[in-house]
């Protein structure tokens, strides 16, 4: 099976650690839950913060060396 684009991540917040929540008019954009906090997440490009006017600063691309697909924090209690 070819997983081009996962819809079932649950990216956190890489400032405040808690789950992001689903836009539902984007197939895969995540946003902050704390209405001051600017943090998207988007797959694949990664976290960033969108701004009033559309603008966007901060991005961070979590790029996993193996197959370069954006990365995201996951559930912090998660064993490996
Ligand atoms: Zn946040």
């Amino acid at each position: 099976m070819i997983d081009r684009m996962r819809t079932d991540i649950r990216p956190r917040c890489d400032r405040h650690h808690w789950q992001m929540i689903k836009i539902p008019a984007m197939r895969a954009m995540y946003r902050c839950r704390e209405s001051s906090c600017a943090r998207h997440f988007g797959y694949p490009n990664g976290y960033f913060d969108l701004l009033e006017g559309g603008e966007v600063s901060n991005s961070v691309k979590f790029s996993r060396p193996s197959d370069g697909s954006a990365m995201y924090l996951a559930e912090s209690n998660e064993q490996t």
